[in-house]
């Protein structure tokens, strides 16, 4: 489908030897008048607008932005109180203008590949406060290589604003200029995207937000646990062998704990009850509340494998997430952690084995944990899918209480 890019289509074509693709590779700077344009603008606010690719006249003129859709973002900035070419720098994902039958087209992946290193290198040079990118070449151009699963279309990623902690900027993308212009319902498409723009120009006062590592505790024995004391509000989160408990052979391989957004236990659970009944307790102790993005996972496997019904639920983060912005394809835990706290990938060492093909197969968690090394990775990422879940339901806590009027 036009617009939705699968994982494979927005990784980096990468050569054998392990090399980015570079700039001349696709050819097209073979048929433009300004080939490889290079980026325009005074900078003085410092945001950076990455484009799609030169049209007709862009190429023409040497300078990103001159045609149709660059009036229309023109006008846009100037309704927000911010000049075009002398408060931005502008940029494109791709450097040398598509071409078919004389016209202008969307680039294709190979071009969005050859370009990527000049649009990082820009990126590396001017050290923007706020990119914002227009449209899903820019998209596939700067996240589509770092991000893990598939990277989809505009829709699900306009609008929120990214503290992205490779670039130490914020990361906004938007519509694209030239589909605002075309859209049918052209006035709510523009008072969205109005509303993105605005959003993301906010953001040059706002201090960059670093990514704080967390304390992370790996314990063996479980009675550290007894130390956690009401009126805590705790995170828990499983590693398991599969997804259903029901199924034969499965079972909990490894928790996480957190007590607070910055500090966190992780364990490989006890096989033996005993070892394990420090956890259990917290479990069931009423006066501790619950936190867990989807409840309903840690809620049954406690019920069918520690035989222990979690006592005083208080948030689920995937349904929070999915109340605040009811988009589909958004309320995972990987894509809230980057779009609120800028870490792009702290999963891929472990995906391999903590997925399973089919919904009932084991997956590979139990080979995995046999080495030092593999333990050591589990409960890390176990021990970070807690800490950012507390992170998530501070935050949404807050949005909550605040926007929704009870
Ligand atoms: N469209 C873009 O994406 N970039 C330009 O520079 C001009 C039009």
């Amino acid at each position: 489908m036009s617009g939705f890019f699968s994982k494979k289509e927005t990784q980096s074509l990468q050569r054998p030897d392990g090399k980015m693709l570079s700039c001349p590779v696709c050819g097209l700077y073979k048929t433009a008048l300004s080939p490889r344009m290079q980026p325009h603008g005074n900078f003085k606010k410092g945001i950076l607008n990455i484009g799609e690719a030169p049209g007709e006249t862009e190429d023409r003129r040497g300078k990103q932005w001159q045609g149709k859709a660059g009036k229309v973002l023109k006008n846009a900035y100037a309704k927000l109180g911010i000049d075009l070419f002398d408060d931005c720098l502008n940029y494109n994902a791709v450097n040398c203008r598509p071409t078919k039958d004389g016209g202008n087209r969307t680039p294709t992946q190979l071009e969005i590949e050859c370009s990527r290193k000049n649009v990082l290198a820009v990126i590396n040079q001017y050290k923007p406060k706020v990119i914002v990118l227009f449209g899903v070449v820019p998209l596939i151009s700067i996240i589509g290589h770092r991000w893990n699963e598939a990277l989809e279309g505009i829709n699900k990623w306009r609008g929120f604003q990214i503290p992205d902690q490779d670039f130490k900027a914020w990361i906004c993308p938007t519509l694209h200029p030239s589909f605002v212009m075309r859209s049918e319902n052209n006035k709510g498409i523009e008072t969205i995207w109005l509303q993105d723009m605005k959003k993301a120009i906010e953001l040059i006062d706002i201090p960059f937000p670093e990514y704080k590592q967390p304390e992370i505790i790996i314990i063996d024995d479980l009675r550290v646990l007894n130390e956690i004391r009401p009126p805590s509000t705790i995170v828990i989160d499983y590693e398991t062998t599969g997804l259903k408990p029901h199924a034969a052979g499965h079972r909990i391989v490894s928790a996480s704990v957190a007590v607070s957004s910055n500090k966190v236990y992780a364990f490989l659970m006890p096989k033996k009850a005993s070892l394990r009944k420090p956890f259990v307790d917290l479990l069931k102790n009423r006066s501790i509340k619950k936190v867990a993005q989807n409840i309903k996972y840690e809620h049954n496997w406690s019920k069918e494998i520690l035989h222990t019904t979690v006592k005083n639920w208080h948030w689920d983060t995937m349904l929070a997430s999915h109340i605040l912005d009811n988009r589909t394809g958004i309320t995972g835990l990987k894509f809230q952690t980057y779009i609120n706290f800028g870490i792009v990938d702290y999963s891929s060492t472990v995906n391999k084995y903590i997925r399973a093909k089919e919904s009932n197969d084991l997956n590979k968690v139990k080979q995995y944990i046999k080495t030092e090394k593999g333990k050591q990775e589990l409960l890390k990422y176990n021990a970070l899918d807690a800490i950012h879940t507390y992170r998530l339901f501070e935050q949404q806590e807050l949005l909550i209480n605040n926007i929704l009027p009870f």
